[in-house]
Protein backbone atom coordinates (compact mmCIF):
# COMPACT_ATOMS: atom_id res chain seq x y z
CA UNK A 1 0.00 0.00 0.00
CA UNK A 2 1.54 3.52 -0.53
CA UNK A 3 2.58 5.08 2.27
CA UNK A 4 0.03 8.17 1.85
CA UNK A 5 -2.55 5.89 2.14
CA UNK A 6 -1.39 4.22 5.36
CA UNK A 7 -0.93 7.29 6.89
CA UNK A 8 -3.55 8.96 5.95
CA UNK A 9 -6.12 6.04 6.68
CA UNK A 10 -4.52 5.00 10.15
CA UNK A 11 -4.95 9.17 10.40
CA UNK A 12 -8.80 9.32 9.60
CA UNK A 13 -9.83 6.73 12.87
CA UNK A 14 -9.18 9.29 15.41
CA UNK A 15 -8.77 12.35 13.40
CA UNK A 16 -11.47 12.26 10.16
CA UNK A 17 -14.80 13.87 10.26
CA UNK A 18 -17.29 10.69 11.03
CA UNK A 19 -20.55 12.88 11.57
CA UNK A 20 -21.52 14.78 8.27
CA UNK A 21 -25.19 13.73 7.51
CA UNK A 22 -24.17 12.16 4.17
CA UNK A 23 -21.23 9.75 5.58
CA UNK A 24 -22.26 6.00 5.86
CA UNK A 25 -25.08 6.21 3.32
CA UNK A 26 -24.31 4.17 0.40
CA UNK A 27 -27.21 5.17 -1.97
CA UNK A 28 -25.67 7.05 -4.55
CA UNK A 29 -28.36 9.63 -5.11
CA UNK A 30 -27.44 11.06 -1.55
CA UNK A 31 -23.88 10.55 -2.14
CA UNK A 32 -24.30 12.14 -5.51
CA UNK A 33 -26.33 14.85 -3.66
CA UNK A 34 -23.99 16.01 -1.40
CA UNK A 35 -20.72 15.94 -3.63
CA UNK A 36 -22.59 18.25 -6.22
CA UNK A 37 -23.51 20.65 -3.17
CA UNK A 38 -20.06 20.43 -1.78
CA UNK A 39 -18.47 21.56 -5.00
CA UNK A 40 -18.17 25.28 -4.48
CA UNK A 41 -19.51 25.12 -1.50
CA UNK A 42 -18.04 24.92 2.49
CA UNK A 43 -19.94 22.01 4.50
CA UNK A 44 -21.62 24.20 6.92
CA UNK A 45 -23.70 26.33 4.26
CA UNK A 46 -24.41 22.77 2.75
CA UNK A 47 -25.57 20.81 5.45
CA UNK A 48 -28.88 22.76 5.85
CA UNK A 49 -29.32 23.08 2.40
CA UNK A 50 -28.89 18.94 1.87
CA UNK A 51 -31.38 18.46 4.42
CA UNK A 52 -34.20 20.39 2.89
CA UNK A 53 -33.35 18.99 -0.66
CA UNK A 54 -33.38 15.40 0.76
CA UNK A 55 -36.91 16.20 2.73
CA UNK A 56 -38.16 17.65 -0.75
CA UNK A 57 -36.68 15.00 -3.09
CA UNK A 58 -35.88 12.01 -1.46
CA UNK A 59 -35.24 9.98 -4.53
CA UNK A 60 -34.15 10.28 -8.19
CA UNK A 61 -37.40 9.67 -8.92
CA UNK A 62 -39.06 12.65 -7.87
CA UNK A 63 -36.30 14.89 -8.42
CA UNK A 64 -36.99 13.69 -11.85
CA UNK A 65 -40.78 14.02 -11.87
CA UNK A 66 -40.55 17.31 -9.89
CA UNK A 67 -40.82 20.71 -11.84
CA UNK A 68 -37.33 22.23 -12.21
CA UNK A 69 -38.77 25.35 -10.80
CA UNK A 70 -39.31 23.48 -7.56
CA UNK A 71 -36.09 22.65 -7.76
CA UNK A 72 -34.13 26.18 -8.04
CA UNK A 73 -35.96 27.39 -5.35
CA UNK A 74 -34.82 24.72 -2.82
CA UNK A 75 -31.18 25.91 -4.12
CA UNK A 76 -32.07 29.64 -4.26
CA UNK A 77 -28.91 31.01 -1.65
CA UNK A 78 -26.67 28.01 -2.54
CA UNK A 79 -25.26 29.67 -6.03
CA UNK A 80 -23.77 28.13 -8.97
CA UNK A 81 -27.51 27.39 -10.54
CA UNK A 82 -25.89 25.05 -13.48
CA UNK A 83 -25.46 22.42 -10.31
CA UNK A 84 -29.12 22.45 -9.89
CA UNK A 85 -29.98 22.48 -13.49
CA UNK A 86 -27.27 19.30 -14.17
CA UNK A 87 -28.94 17.36 -11.13
CA UNK A 88 -32.21 17.73 -12.58
CA UNK A 89 -31.32 16.64 -16.34
CA UNK A 90 -29.54 13.97 -14.91
CA UNK A 91 -32.22 12.61 -13.03
CA UNK A 92 -34.38 12.36 -15.44
CA UNK A 93 -31.78 10.77 -18.04
CA UNK A 94 -31.01 8.02 -14.71
CA UNK A 95 -34.66 7.63 -15.05
CA UNK A 96 -35.25 7.27 -18.57
CA UNK A 97 -32.04 5.81 -19.98
CA UNK A 98 -31.19 3.67 -16.84
CA UNK A 99 -34.65 2.65 -15.61
CA UNK A 100 -34.05 4.39 -12.14
CA UNK A 101 -30.69 2.48 -11.82
CA UNK A 102 -27.98 5.26 -10.94
CA UNK A 103 -24.75 4.43 -13.12
CA UNK A 104 -22.39 2.20 -11.19
CA UNK A 105 -19.33 2.95 -12.69
CA UNK A 106 -16.82 5.71 -12.92
CA UNK A 107 -17.05 5.94 -16.55
CA UNK A 108 -20.99 5.72 -16.82
CA UNK A 109 -21.48 8.08 -13.71
CA UNK A 110 -19.10 10.64 -15.35
CA UNK A 111 -21.34 11.16 -18.81
CA UNK A 112 -24.69 12.39 -16.69
CA UNK A 113 -24.58 16.39 -16.89
CA UNK A 114 -22.86 18.34 -14.40
CA UNK A 115 -20.29 15.45 -13.21
CA UNK A 116 -16.41 15.65 -14.06
CA UNK A 117 -14.29 12.80 -13.51
CA UNK A 118 -13.28 13.75 -9.59
CA UNK A 119 -17.27 13.83 -8.58
CA UNK A 120 -17.70 10.42 -10.90
CA UNK A 121 -14.97 8.76 -9.13
CA UNK A 122 -16.24 10.44 -5.44
CA UNK A 123 -19.52 8.60 -5.77
CA UNK A 124 -18.28 5.48 -7.31
CA UNK A 125 -15.48 5.15 -4.40
CA UNK A 126 -18.40 5.91 -1.91
CA UNK A 127 -22.02 4.21 -3.30
CA UNK A 128 -19.86 1.42 -5.26
CA UNK A 129 -16.56 1.23 -3.31
CA UNK A 130 -14.93 1.42 -7.11
CA UNK A 131 -10.66 1.85 -6.84
CA UNK A 132 -10.96 5.22 -8.16
CA UNK A 133 -8.64 8.36 -7.57
CA UNK A 134 -10.36 11.38 -6.72
CA UNK A 135 -8.73 15.11 -7.79
CA UNK A 136 -10.60 18.06 -6.15
CA UNK A 137 -8.92 21.20 -5.24
CA UNK A 138 -8.34 19.83 -1.82
CA UNK A 139 -7.00 17.00 -3.30
CA UNK A 140 -4.18 19.06 -5.81
CA UNK A 141 -3.29 20.87 -3.07
CA UNK A 142 -2.57 18.54 -0.69
CA UNK A 143 -0.01 16.34 -3.63
CA UNK A 144 1.55 19.33 -5.09
CA UNK A 145 2.89 20.37 -1.98
CA UNK A 146 3.07 16.65 -0.68
CA UNK A 147 5.18 15.96 -4.04
CA UNK A 148 6.58 19.63 -4.21
CA UNK A 149 5.05 20.18 -7.94
CA UNK A 150 5.07 23.47 -9.28
CA UNK A 151 3.20 24.84 -12.22
CA UNK A 152 -0.77 25.69 -12.09
CA UNK A 153 -2.70 22.52 -11.53
CA UNK A 154 -5.21 23.31 -13.84
CA UNK A 155 -2.38 23.68 -16.46
CA UNK A 156 -3.22 20.31 -18.37
CA UNK A 157 0.74 18.87 -18.10
CA UNK A 158 0.05 19.20 -14.13
CA UNK A 159 -3.02 18.61 -14.12
CA UNK A 160 -2.37 15.13 -16.11
CA UNK A 161 0.91 14.62 -13.75
CA UNK A 162 -1.26 15.34 -10.63
CA UNK A 163 -4.10 12.62 -11.57
CA UNK A 164 -0.82 10.05 -12.26
CA UNK A 165 0.02 10.95 -8.70
CA UNK A 166 -3.48 10.53 -7.49
CA UNK A 167 -3.81 6.82 -8.87
CA UNK A 168 -0.43 5.72 -7.60
CA UNK A 169 -1.53 7.04 -4.13
CA UNK A 170 -4.59 4.78 -3.77
CA UNK A 171 -4.79 1.55 -1.56
CA UNK A 172 -5.22 -1.58 -2.40
CA UNK A 173 -8.24 -2.50 -1.41
CA UNK A 174 -8.05 -6.13 0.13
CA UNK A 175 -9.68 -4.57 3.08
CA UNK A 176 -13.80 -3.87 3.51
CA UNK A 177 -14.26 -0.23 3.11
CA UNK A 178 -10.29 0.87 2.37
CA UNK A 179 -10.84 2.98 -0.70
CA UNK A 180 -13.99 5.04 1.07
CA UNK A 181 -11.86 5.41 4.61
CA UNK A 182 -8.88 6.72 2.36
CA UNK A 183 -10.79 9.36 -0.21
CA UNK A 184 -12.70 10.38 2.85
CA UNK A 185 -9.24 11.30 4.57
CA UNK A 186 -8.17 12.83 1.83
CA UNK A 187 -10.96 15.08 1.73
CA UNK A 188 -10.77 15.76 5.56
CA UNK A 189 -6.91 16.56 5.22
CA UNK A 190 -7.34 19.20 2.87
CA UNK A 191 -10.99 20.76 4.44
CA UNK A 192 -8.91 20.55 8.03
CA UNK A 193 -5.21 20.28 7.89
CA UNK A 194 -3.91 21.02 4.32
CA UNK A 195 -6.00 24.05 4.38
CA UNK A 196 -4.99 26.51 1.79
CA UNK A 197 -3.72 29.33 4.06
CA UNK A 198 -1.40 28.51 7.07
CA UNK A 199 -1.73 24.51 6.86
CA UNK A 200 -0.93 22.99 10.03
CA UNK A 201 1.43 20.63 9.32
CA UNK A 202 2.65 19.84 12.86
CA UNK A 203 -0.80 17.65 13.50
CA UNK A 204 -0.39 16.36 9.78
CA UNK A 205 0.69 12.82 9.07
CA UNK A 206 1.80 13.23 6.18
CA UNK A 207 4.41 15.97 6.89
CA UNK A 208 7.82 13.44 7.07
CA UNK A 209 7.70 12.92 3.68
CA UNK A 210 5.99 16.38 2.14
CA UNK A 211 8.52 18.33 -0.01
CA UNK A 212 6.95 21.32 1.11
CA UNK A 213 6.98 21.05 4.48
CA UNK A 214 10.81 20.25 4.10
CA UNK A 215 11.85 22.73 1.53
CA UNK A 216 9.69 25.36 3.34
CA UNK A 217 7.47 25.65 -0.17
CA UNK A 218 4.46 25.39 1.78
CA UNK A 219 3.47 29.15 0.86
CA UNK A 220 4.57 28.91 -2.86
CA UNK A 221 2.29 25.77 -3.91
CA UNK A 222 0.19 25.20 -5.32
CA UNK A 223 1.28 27.67 -8.01
CA UNK A 224 -1.16 30.55 -8.30
CA UNK A 225 -2.64 31.22 -11.90
CA UNK A 226 -1.57 34.24 -13.20
CA UNK A 227 -4.15 36.31 -12.47
CA UNK A 228 -5.43 39.22 -14.64
CA UNK A 229 -7.94 41.17 -12.90
CA UNK A 230 -11.50 40.14 -13.64
CA UNK A 231 -13.61 42.23 -16.05
CA UNK A 232 -16.63 44.41 -14.63
CA UNK A 233 -20.23 44.78 -16.10
CA UNK A 234 -22.83 47.09 -15.21
CA UNK A 235 -26.34 46.92 -15.31
CA UNK A 236 -29.59 48.72 -13.76
CA UNK A 237 -32.57 46.15 -11.92
CA UNK A 238 -35.82 48.21 -12.08
CA UNK A 239 -37.75 47.04 -8.56
CA UNK A 240 -40.95 47.81 -9.87
CA UNK A 241 -43.95 47.97 -7.57
CA UNK A 242 -47.59 48.54 -7.90
CA UNK A 243 -49.85 47.77 -4.95
CA UNK A 244 -47.45 46.46 -2.70
CA UNK A 245 -46.51 44.03 -5.28
CA UNK A 246 -43.08 43.75 -7.11
CA UNK A 247 -41.94 43.09 -10.80
CA UNK A 248 -40.19 40.22 -11.32
CA UNK A 249 -39.33 38.27 -14.81
CA UNK A 250 -37.68 34.84 -15.09
CA UNK A 251 -34.63 34.84 -17.18
CA UNK A 252 -33.72 33.19 -20.47
CA UNK A 253 -32.35 29.28 -19.48
CA UNK A 254 -29.12 30.19 -21.08
CA UNK A 255 -26.78 33.03 -19.56
CA UNK A 256 -26.22 33.95 -16.22
CA UNK A 257 -29.25 32.95 -13.24
CA UNK A 258 -30.94 30.72 -15.84
CA UNK A 259 -34.48 30.55 -15.43
CA UNK A 260 -33.98 32.36 -12.12
CA UNK A 261 -36.81 35.39 -11.17
CA UNK A 262 -35.10 38.43 -11.11
CA UNK A 263 -35.92 41.95 -11.67
CA UNK A 264 -36.50 43.65 -14.86
CA UNK A 265 -32.42 44.62 -16.01
CA UNK A 266 -31.91 47.84 -18.37
CA UNK A 267 -28.36 48.20 -19.35
CA UNK A 268 -26.72 51.88 -17.98
CA UNK A 269 -27.74 54.61 -19.71
CA UNK A 270 -31.14 53.66 -20.65
CA UNK A 271 -33.89 56.08 -19.59
CA UNK A 272 -36.02 54.30 -17.09
CA UNK A 273 -39.28 55.68 -17.47
CA UNK A 274 -39.19 55.85 -21.30
CA UNK A 275 -38.26 51.72 -21.31
CA UNK A 276 -41.46 51.00 -18.84
CA UNK A 277 -43.79 52.56 -20.73
CA UNK A 278 -43.05 51.01 -23.90
CA UNK A 279 -41.39 47.72 -23.34
CA UNK A 280 -43.43 46.96 -20.29
CA UNK A 281 -46.76 49.58 -20.73
CA UNK A 282 -46.16 50.92 -16.97
CA UNK A 283 -46.18 54.64 -16.40
CA UNK A 284 -43.57 55.48 -13.03
CA UNK A 285 -44.86 57.77 -10.40
CA UNK A 286 -41.46 58.01 -8.82
CA UNK A 287 -38.09 56.70 -9.08
CA UNK A 288 -35.56 56.53 -6.17
CA UNK A 289 -31.60 55.18 -6.77
CA UNK A 290 -30.97 52.81 -3.99
CA UNK A 291 -27.28 52.12 -3.12
CA UNK A 292 -25.17 50.28 -5.59
CA UNK A 293 -24.61 46.44 -5.13
CA UNK A 294 -21.43 44.84 -5.91
CA UNK A 295 -21.69 41.14 -6.72
CA UNK A 296 -18.77 38.57 -7.63
CA UNK A 297 -19.10 35.74 -10.25
CA UNK A 298 -16.42 33.30 -11.30
CA UNK A 299 -15.49 35.29 -14.26
CA UNK A 300 -16.56 39.06 -13.90
CA UNK A 301 -18.17 41.41 -11.29
CA UNK A 302 -21.37 42.91 -11.86
CA UNK A 303 -22.01 46.19 -10.27
CA UNK A 304 -25.52 46.49 -10.70
CA UNK A 305 -27.62 49.89 -9.91
CA UNK A 306 -31.16 49.09 -8.22
CA UNK A 307 -33.65 51.57 -9.05
CA UNK A 308 -36.82 51.70 -6.57
CA UNK A 309 -40.37 52.79 -8.98
CA UNK A 310 -43.30 53.07 -8.34
CA UNK A 311 -45.53 52.57 -11.47
CA UNK A 312 -49.14 52.38 -12.42
CA UNK A 313 -50.57 50.81 -15.29
CA UNK A 314 -53.54 49.04 -17.20
CA UNK A 315 -52.19 46.66 -19.55
CA UNK A 316 -49.10 45.44 -19.09
CA UNK A 317 -46.93 44.06 -21.89
CA UNK A 318 -46.60 39.85 -21.12
CA UNK A 319 -45.90 38.59 -24.80
CA UNK A 320 -44.48 35.10 -22.88
CA UNK A 321 -45.86 35.56 -19.95
CA UNK A 322 -42.42 35.68 -18.12
CA UNK A 323 -42.72 38.52 -16.22
CA UNK A 324 -45.15 38.31 -12.52
CA UNK A 325 -46.19 39.93 -10.04
CA UNK A 326 -45.39 39.43 -6.32
CA UNK A 327 -45.16 40.42 -2.73
CA UNK A 328 -41.73 41.08 -2.31
CA UNK A 329 -42.70 38.81 1.34
CA UNK A 330 -43.54 35.78 -1.43
CA UNK A 331 -40.79 36.72 -3.83
CA UNK A 332 -38.31 35.40 -1.05
CA UNK A 333 -39.69 31.47 -1.61
CA UNK A 334 -39.36 32.07 -5.07
CA UNK A 335 -35.94 30.60 -7.04
CA UNK A 336 -34.21 33.79 -6.95
CA UNK A 337 -30.42 35.04 -7.13
CA UNK A 338 -28.84 36.11 -3.67
CA UNK A 339 -28.13 39.72 -4.98
CA UNK A 340 -31.48 39.62 -5.53
CA UNK A 341 -32.67 38.83 -2.34
CA UNK A 342 -30.54 41.03 -0.67
CA UNK A 343 -31.85 43.79 -2.76
CA UNK A 344 -35.72 42.68 -1.27
CA UNK A 345 -34.31 42.40 2.49
CA UNK A 346 -32.73 45.47 2.46
CA UNK A 347 -35.12 47.63 0.73
CA UNK A 348 -38.71 46.28 0.15
CA UNK A 349 -39.23 44.23 3.36
CA UNK A 350 -38.92 47.10 5.71
CA UNK A 351 -41.05 50.66 6.65
CA UNK A 352 -43.64 49.51 4.05
CA UNK A 353 -41.48 49.36 0.74
CA UNK A 354 -39.90 52.76 1.13
CA UNK A 355 -36.35 52.72 0.17
CA UNK A 356 -33.19 52.49 2.69
CA UNK A 357 -32.13 56.05 3.73
CA UNK A 358 -28.76 55.02 4.84
S1 LIG B 1 2.93 18.73 5.93
FE1 LIG B 1 1.80 20.60 5.73
S2 LIG B 1 1.93 21.14 3.56
FE2 LIG B 1 2.58 19.00 3.75
S3 LIG B 1 0.70 17.85 3.34
FE3 LIG B 1 0.84 18.15 5.55
S4 LIG B 1 -0.32 20.02 6.00
FE4 LIG B 1 0.07 19.94 3.78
Amino acid sequence: MSLIATQLIHWHKTHGRHHLPWQGSRDPYAVWLSEIMLQQTQVNTVIPYYARFMREFPTISSLAQAPLDAVLIIWSGLGYYSRARNLHQAARMIMQDHQGQFPDTRAMIQKLPGIGRSTAAAIAVFAFSKREAILDGNVKRILTRYFGISGYPEESRIKNLLWEKAEEALPVTYRRNQIETYTQALMDLGATVCIRHTPICKVCPLQHHCVAFKEKRIEQLPTARLRKSLPKKETVFLLLMQHQKLLLEKRPASGIWGELWCPPEIKIGIDAASYCQHQLGLIVQSLVELPILDHQFTHFKLRIHPQLLQVVSNTLINPHNKLIWIKPSDALAQAIPTPVRKLLNQHLLLDNHAPNKD
